[in-house]
């Protein structure tokens, strides 16, 4: 079984799969989409880029049209859970595009923060079919009594080790109380640890497991290279690559808001398109920013973790850890967004004396090891002399004012 005619998909979504440029199904649609058609529940091990959404969204919407929940589109039947904003956006744009050509019209709602929920409330009165969701808006909605589980016939938890990162348990609690226990669930994960494992006992029954062997194959056709910089000319450095290898869509990962700020601002400053993306951006702003970096209007977009999981730009180039990722794991769903579905990508690592070690912990966890480069003019100094800016002084180094000011009047 090879092709989506194989898997037996209904002709209105195998046209949709061709007008998205599918042209062969992903290993995880190879072995979910059966799964899923069957009707039993699931834990997949998928990572962004496996092409693990259309892998749930396509099954479920056979399901839809074929009348099997038994209930009418204008009550939620779906309902899929993810960890952020972006992801929610992204995920209910793949139903609504594979949706497209299905003979009952699926209706599709994002709820999410930050868009106003009011709007929700009234596309929820009008009659919803698949609702797309982070837990908190939803929750919302539940406590409002505006929105009704009883219904639901599907529940995906799409990325959840993500979504047990941002601690959803209580509340998934109070959602599976709406819903019926007759129903299926789906569990999509880029890592098994075991607290997603618990999970999955806890909420399942009889399911079935695909772990992917080719599981890091995202990582396969990315180049990762190291380049060993001093800290202080990890911008010039950049902006140097950029420049000389004529990097397109280059994803810039930094440690915190202000360093997606400031770093935006300085590499506009030198001329470059690039637009920040991070968690203190209003929804709008976060939705320009991202819209402008997909259009190509800014090929740079510099973003912090949390705001860059889970979306997804088809033809980004390269990845870039200005700041390396605290988990090991997130290095892997860092540069996991460039080379996706088939593309070849690269992926970039800034590293001085400082953050070497930790890479070292990178390296180790993922089984990799990778050779470090050093570009002329941007060679490592060596351990720095001064304290790093930030980092407090040491005690008996520095002098204090009062200590100064002693020394003066003696
Ligand atoms: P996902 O892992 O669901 O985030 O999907 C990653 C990317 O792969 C998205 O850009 C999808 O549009 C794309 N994609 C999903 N399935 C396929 C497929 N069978 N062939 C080519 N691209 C795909």
């Amino acid at each position: 079984m090879t092709s989506f005619e194989d898997l037996g998909l209904p002709t209105y979504l195998l046209k949709a799969v061709k007008a998205l440029g599918y042209d062969v199904p992903t290993p995880i649609q190879l072995r979910a989409i059966p799964l899923v058609t069957a009707g039993g529940d699931l834990v997949a091990e998928a990572e962004t880029g496996s092409g693990k959404t259309a892998a749930f969204v396509l099954p479920i919407l056979k399901k839809i049209n074929e009348g099997r929940g038994d209930t009418d589109l204008a009550s939620v039947q779906v309902v899929t859970l993810v960890p952020t904003r972006e992801l929610a956006l992204q995920v209910s744009q793949v139903f609504k595009r594979l949706g497209q050509f299905s003979p009952t019209g699926v209706r599709v709602l994002a709820v999410i923060g930050g868009l106003a929920i009011e709007d929700q409330i009234v596309a929820l009165e009008k009659g919803v079919t698949v609702v797309v969701a982070t837990p908190g808006r939803l929750l919302d909605l539940v406590d409002r009594g505006v929105i009704d589980l009883e219904h639901v016939h599907t529940l995906v938890l799409d990325e959840a080790d993500k979504l047990l990162d941002v601690g959803f348990t209580e509340e998934l609690s109070t959602f599976l109380e709406g819903m019926p226990s007759r129903r299926q669930t789906l569990l999509f994960s880029a890592t098994l640890p075991p607290q997603v494992v618990d999970l999955g006992e806890r909420i399942l029954r009889n399911h079935s497991l695909v772990r992917l062997a080719e599981r890091h194959a995202p990582v396969a056709n990315v180049t990762q290279r190291v380049f060993q910089v001093d800290r202080n000319r990890r911008r010039a450095l950049l902006q140097l690559l950029i420049e000389q290898e004529d990097w397109a869509q280059t994803l810039v990962f930094v440690a915190t808001q202000i360093a997606s700020i400031n770093l935006a601002q300085k590499l506009r400053k030198s001329g470059h398109a690039a637009v920040s993306l991070h968690g203190g951006l209003t929804q709008d702003d976060r939705i320009q920013a991202l819209k402008r970096f997909k259009s190509g209007r800014a090929a740079i977009l510099v973003a912090t973790d949390i705001a860059a999981r889970g979306i997804d730009i088809p033809q980004l180039a390269v990845a870039v850890n200005y700041d390396l990722p605290r988990s090991p794991h997130d290095y892997v769903h860092r540069i996991g967004r460039t080379g996706r579905a088939g593309a070849s990508g690269i992926a970039v690592s800034f590293v001085d004396h400082e953050t070497e070690a930790h890479f070292r912990v990178i390296e180790k966890k993922n089984h990799f090891r990778l050779e470090r480069q050093q570009i002329p003019g941007f060679e490592l100094t060596e351990a720095p002399k001064e304290p790093r800016r930030g980092s407090p002084p040491k005690k008996g180094k520095r002098r204090s004012k009062k200590d100064k000011l002693r020394t003066s009047q003696s």
